[in-house]
């Protein structure tokens, strides 16, 4: 099999979160081939201890992706304060005679250092177009552990395991390898909370991602870790006000001080994105639709409203809303422009991560969240037929079935974007429809 086919096989998809099947990204020519070490939401400790514990199997998926693409250079990108990876990284890069085609560069510790497109321009100098992805400016991203997963996938492994962190107001923050398909609640227990009625998971980065509406659900390749807090903590409450309240405040209270827009990243790189201009055309009901526009040009990194903002108003969700309205509308964002530049000020103007953990009140939970290993033998998993962006998988199995440990359990319908999916334990099939595989194992 050829490392496409490989990687198609074994399911591989973009585990910073995005989920994009990996076989067709890989499919792309490029001329650079990027490493996304950032792990810049607070908190999370995932992608810093793998590089740390597998550098030899990040730096060969690494650089077979990147040979894939036919890429000239490999670079990875570092947070520079994790100077013992840095070090490591560089050494077994040469221990591995990769020297001359991989090289690691160091990343400023500010937020957010991961977006794709801030990453493009801190390791390239290119700026992605506006509405555009970085294969426009001969680039391809993986993540560190997507890295990891393309070797496994090389040497005939499906991906069937999650690295996680489990962190936030609890008694025990750490980091584990859990397989696909655990209950999601048998892996926040680790964190030595037992009853959640008084707390809120964030699944995902405090910054980014959602507050979770149900804990019985079941880990996915998609998952990166879980922050858990009080449900009084400030950051739940601003994350689980509605968006019709969201919008009523919106209305009353801006005054278009342009904070938002003067610290949005994507404004910074030389986009047109000015939530502040959205701000306005809520409150003033203004039909200008030539400008709301730019609410395509979000990526939702959410520094606008849970840093930027002095009033502590919801500019994002102002984009969301115009952005929606105009996808009913069948209108899009095209640019004229083909050359961006970042805005002379940028430099001055990115957010150091420590200010924004206190600023997010998270300070007292920034510490390590250790890989630990630990075995967890829940009475069924679920796999979930849509981990991935793209279609849904069809079951492989049927009920009844017993399937081994790594065994296809859903499949790509034909012509379909996706990503296979396989069980992670051996067992008997006991329920296959809603979307998902259950398996109760041995
Ligand atoms: S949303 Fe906040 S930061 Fe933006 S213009 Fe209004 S008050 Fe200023
Ligand atoms: S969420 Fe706010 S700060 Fe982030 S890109 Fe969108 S408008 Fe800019």
């Amino acid at each position: 099999m050829s490392l496409l086919e490989e990687v198609k096989w074994a399911g591989v998809i973009g585990a910073g979160g995005a989920g994009f099947p990996t076989h067709v990204k890989l499919e792309a020519k490029a001329e650079y081939i990027l490493l996304n070490g950032a792990e810049c939401e607070p908190l999370l400790r995932v992608d810093q201890q793998l590089m740390a514990l597998y550098s030899d199997e990040i730096i060969r998926g690494f650089a077979a992706a990147g040979r894939q693409v036919g890429a000239q250079k490999a670079l990875m990108g570092i947070k520079g304060k994790h100077r013992e990876v840095i070090r490591q990284m560089r050494e077994r890069i040469a221990a591995l005679g990769q020297e001359e085609f991989v090289s690691v560069k160091e990343l400023p510790d500010v937020y957010p250092a991961g977006d794709e497109q801030f990453l493009v321009h801190a390791l390239t100098g290119r700026v992605v177009p506006e509405a555009g992805i970085p294969i426009q400016v001969g680039c391809v991203v993986v993540n560190s552990e997507t890295a990891l997963n393309i070797y496994h996938a090389s040497q005939g492994k499906p991906v069937t395991e999650k690295y996680l962190t489990v962190t936030g107001d609890v008694p025990r923050r750490l980091t584990v390898k859990v397989p696909v398909g655990t209950p999601i609640l048998d892996v926040l227990r680790l964190s030595g909370i037992e009853d959640f009625e008084e707390y809120a998971v964030i699944d995902g980065g405090p910054m980014m991602g959602p507050v979770l509406q149900n804990l019985n659900g079941f880990i996915t390749k998609k998952n990166k870790g879980f922050v858990i807090l009080k449900k009084k903590h400030p950051l739940i409450r601003k994350k689980t006000v509605k968006p019709e309240q969201a919008k009523r405040i919106n209305r009353s209270s801006c005054e278009q001080c342009r904070m938002c827009t003067d610290l949005c990243p994507r404004y910074l790189l030389g986009h047109n994105m000015q939530p502040h201009k959205m701000m306005r055309s809520v409150a003033y009901s203004l039909e200008n639709t030539e400008e709301q526009k730019m609410a395509f040009l979000c990526c939702q990194c959410n520094l606008c409203e849970l840093f930027s903002c002095p009033a502590g108003l919801y500019p994002k969700a102002a984009n969301l809303s115009i952005k929606q309205r105009l996808i009913e509308q069948k209108i899009r964002y095209q640019t004229e422009k083909t050359e961006f530049s970042p805005r002379t000020v940028r430099e001055h103007r990115l957010i150091p991560s420590k200010r924004l953990i206190a600023r997010l009140g998270l300070h007292d939970f920034d510490q390590p969240a250790p890989m630990t290993a630990i075995a967890l033998h829940p009475a069924q998993f679920s796999f979930s037929m849509s981990q991935h962006v793209g279609a849904p998988c069809t079951p492989a199995v049927t009920v009844g079935q017993h399937v081994q440990a790594g065994e296809p359990v859903g499949q790509v319908p034909q012509s379909s974007l996706g990503a296979a999916v396989h069980a992670s334990i051996s067992g008997t099939v006991t329920e296959c429809q809603s979307g998902a595989v259950v398996i109760k194992g041995d």
